[in-house]
């Protein structure tokens, strides 16, 4: 077992009584859940998002976080073996995924799979809010090199579209 999954079942032999229930609040938070940046700053390219961990259960071995993007803001684009499953909870987004790129609204579903380059974009003018599972234990994001994002660009108009800003 590895060290991650060690590290969690301490931490949850502590968990208080309190934490079985946790009520959601204003805003997109949940009772005694820590509202923390994204990743750290620094560590790669995204704007405007918010993370809270809902669960992180060793015996589950997976996690689920809420992230939020501000008007504006976008997730990093990566790619990881590890995988994600997506709902998008709130707002309007365009997702890259792959080689293309397509619209998404509260409720819809996106299946990320391994090693699949993904970003995030908020649409419109309201907060773009989404759940996200993903193992405990996990890779280390790539981050594009200029010769994936020429590839990427070459792929497809939309992407190329969508990859403009960079
Ligand atoms: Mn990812």
């Amino acid at each position: 077992m590895s060290e991650n999954i060690e590290k969690l079942k301490q931490e949850n032999a502590e968990e208080r009584p309190a934490d079985l229930f946790r009520a959601f609040s204003e805003n997109y938070r949940w009772e005694n859940v820590p509202f923390l940046p994204y990743k750290e700053e620094g560590t790669a390219p995204f704007k405007a998002i918010s993370r809270q961990v809902l669960f992180q259960n060793p015996e589950l071995r997976c996690e689920l976080r809420y992230f939020e993007v501000a008007p504006g803001g976008y997730s990093t684009l990566e790619r990881h073996q590890h995988t994600h499953g997506v709902m998008i909870l709130r707002g309007a987004a365009d997702v890259l995924l792959g080689n293309q790129v397509r619209p998404v609204k509260t409720h819809d579903l996106v299946n990320i799979p391994p090693m699949t380059w993904h970003q995030f974009r908020t649409k419109g003018n309201e907060p773009m809010g989404f759940l996200c599972m993903v193992n405990v234990d996990r890779d280390r994001p790539q981050l594009p090199t200029e010769e994936d994002l020429l590839l990427l660009r070459s792929s497809d108009h939309a992407v190329a579209a969508f990859l403009s800003v960079y």
